[in-house]
């Protein structure tokens, strides 16, 4: 096996531009727009920003200890108070959120 060679300044610096795009996508998420609860696509699943507010009347499949941050389709952290959805694209919903889309698989 032949010894790894140092990298030189010119890979150095076409792997640190390669990384470039991947920080602004990460910051433009970070600054997305929350979904409304009156967007349209938003009211059709019953989302929320509190699922405490969640109307059990309505939504009788809703167990208390579901949230965003513990659905299978958040796109952030269990600890981040906003992060994306696939069901909402650009827009970020809110990790103690709810909505009757929610699922663990
Ligand atoms: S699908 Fe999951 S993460 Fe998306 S809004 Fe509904 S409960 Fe939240």
């Amino acid at each position: 096996m032949k010894p790894t060679k140092p990298m030189s300044r010119r890979s150095f610096l076409i792997a640190g531009a390669g990384a470039l795009p991947a920080l602004w996508l990460t910051r433009v998420r970070a600054d997305a727009a929350h979904l409304s609860e009156s967007d349209p696509a938003a009211v059709a699943v019953g989302y929320t920003e509190n699922a405490a507010k969640v109307d059990k009347k309505k939504f009788p499949n809703y167990a208390a200890d579901q949230t965003c941050a513990n659905c299978s389709l958040f796109q952030g952290k269990s600890t981040d108070a906003w992060g994306g959805c696939t069901l909402f694209g650009d827009k970020l919903v809110a990790g103690r959120g709810w909505c009757s889309s929610w699922t663990n698989m």
